[in-house]
């Protein structure tokens, strides 16, 4: 299939992925918890204290909740419904796996907080679907992005502003999607 057939089947989902995701939070919003009160010191050293406030983790027993795509028009990506996955971020709330739950990959997460902030939520889904349609999931751009500063952060190379870093390499993906819309 012609990749912009698929960036329009794309589009046409959207509005279905949108309100999954709305959904999703609403149905968790009592079991999440402020990640600022995991008691994860290391999180604190590199991400601002009213971003930790903010942001909300969900500890779930199984696979995280992840998108019926392939029934919201997007066979294509049937594939990625069936990864097992330790954790997923949608919006300001990110989901684990209890018997993942570890600093490095609430940093990761947090990193996915932060690229949906400064996309928002239609820019973040499109970049986020291009990426896996172009790329897989490993090495789509946003996953990359979060690999990479979770590898820093694990080895304490972090250095400089964090969220700002993000914000500049998240502007970079975009641009890349842009250019195919
Ligand atoms: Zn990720």
């Amino acid at each position: 299939m012609n990749p912009n057939d698929l960036i329009q089947k794309f589009h046409l989902a959207l509005p279905h992925l949108r309100q999954w995701v709305e959904d999703t939070l609403a149905a968790h919003r009592k079991q999440s918890v402020p990640v600022n009160r995991m008691g994860y010191a290391r999180l604190g050293q590199v991400f601002p204290e009213e971003l930790l406030q903010r942001v909300r983790s969900v500890v779930v027993e199984g696979n995280p909740p992840f998108p019926a795509l392939s029934r919201m028009g997007l066979p294509e990506l049937a594939r990625f419904e069936a990864l097992p996955i330790t954790g997923v971020t949608y919006r300001d709330t990110f989901f684990v796996r209890r018997a993942h739950q570890t600093e490095s990959l609430y940093f990761h997460e947090t990193v996915h907080v932060v690229q949906w902030d400064r996309l928002g939520v239609d820019r973040f889904l499109l970049a986020y679907g291009v990426g896996l349609m172009q790329f897989g999931y490993r090495d789509s751009p946003l996953e990359e992005m979060a690999y990479t500063l979770q590898d820093d952060f694990d080895q304490g190379r972090l250095a400089g502003d964090l969220v700002g870093r993000i914000h500049r390499e998240t502007d970079a993906v975009w641009e890349g999607v842009k250019a195919l819309l």
